[in-house]
């Protein structure tokens, strides 16, 4: 839908909508331009974000971030399902939905859009209360980008330091392991992000989650977060043996978050994996893989879960969170 201003003056509390038929989707704040650098998309920020019954909620945003055609989308979906599901006061173990029920209704891909390096924001924000009683917004983003060229990771690691910067729960996801590189790129970003958080005198970061999609070796560490704490304990694990740069990398990323966490997940089955025509349906998924997001999605969005967005160790509200987009922006824009 599309958000006009009342009169030539007026600031963004004087919106009002043309029209309110428009079906929720994916929008891009962080988009790239010609030369590399980043812009932030004030006006589409504005639209999703300052809207009266959201600007004085607290900020939850949680945010999936990794390589393009690595099933971000397809675990977004599942995100707004059980999100929705609870806004129409569903039982929680049924937000999945019906076996034959093709996964409609949400696609957080489109058109050009596809495989742009950037950061998209649902337009739909959620509304939740925790058990304290603070009211929350729940905003979810997508970041994706691609690893693969100089100029890339530059580009990757900006955007994912921007991303790390704005949520409260970074989603690592990754394919079927965390290799060194993985870690490395986690560094590159963080470090862009911590110069940026320099004087704040607290952990810069909240929650990291690394998600580990396809785990093939579920007999050495279960799926789940049982075998993603134990594989991750092995991969930050620092010794003496190891040479100085492994070790600092690890402490590096340590210091940068108060809490770090991995899940492992199972392939989804053939027919997602491959299937030219899979449509979402819950009957053409492995049962392994549905088991394991019923405890996934709940872990990461009940409300009991959800985790605040902090800026200096303060708790923000979303009026304000506007304007904190902002002047990170400042930070990394040309
Ligand atoms: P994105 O680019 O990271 O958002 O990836 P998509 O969600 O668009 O998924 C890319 C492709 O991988 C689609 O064909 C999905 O059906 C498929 N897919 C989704 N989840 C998984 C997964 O966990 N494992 C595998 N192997 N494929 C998946």
């Amino acid at each position: 839908r599309k958000k006009v201003a009342k009169k030539e003056s007026s600031t963004e509390d004087e919106f009002e909508y043309e029209d309110t038929m428009t079906k929720p989707h994916a929008v891009p704040i962080v988009v790239a331009n010609q030369d590399h650098s980043f812009q932030l998309d004030e006006e589409a920020l504005k639209k999703v974000l300052l809207r009266d019954e959201l600007k004085d909620r607290y900020v939850v945003v949680v945010s999936v971030a990794g390589a393009f055609r690595h099933g971000k989308s397809f675990l977004l979906d599942f995100f707004l399902r059980y999100m929705n599901a609870k806004i129409l006061k569903q039982n929680t173990s049924e937000w999945i939905g019906a076996e034959e029920a093709p996964l409609e209704g949400f696609s957080w891909k489109g058109g050009s859009e596809r495989d742009t390096t950037g950061i998209l924001m649902w337009s739909e924000v959620f509304t939740a209360e925790l058990n304290t009683g603070e009211k929350v917004a729940v905003i979810l983003l997508d970041t994706q980008g691609t690893w693969d060229s100089k100029s890339t990771v530059k580009e990757c690691a900006t955007i994912f330091a921007l991303s790390t910067m704005l949520s409260s729960v970074q989603i690592y996801n990754l394919s079927s392991n965390i290799q060194e590189d993985d870690l490395q790129h986690l560094q590159l970003f963080t470090e862009y992000g911590r110069l940026a958080l320099a004087d704040s005198g607290t952990t810069p970061f909240q929650r990291l989650q690394f998600l580990v999609r396809d785990w093939r070796f579920p007999y050495e560490a279960p799926y789940g977060a049982v075998g993603g704490q134990q594989i991750l304990e092995k991969r930050l694990e620092i010794n003496e043996h190891q040479h100085s740069e492994l070790q600092s990398l690890r402490k590096h990323i340590r210091s940068c978050f108060t809490e770090i966490a991995c899940f492992l997940m199972p392939h989804p089955g053939i027919k997602v994996a491959t299937s030219p025509t899979f449509d979402g349906r819950l009957g053409e998924i492995d049962s392994e893989f549905k088991d394991n997001l019923k405890i996934l999605v709940p872990m990461l969005l009940a409300p009991e879960n959800l985790v605040l967005k902090k800026i200096n160790g303060e708790k923000v509200k979303v009026r304000d969170f506007v304007q904190y987009c902002n002047s990170y922006m400042k930070i990394y824009e040309g």
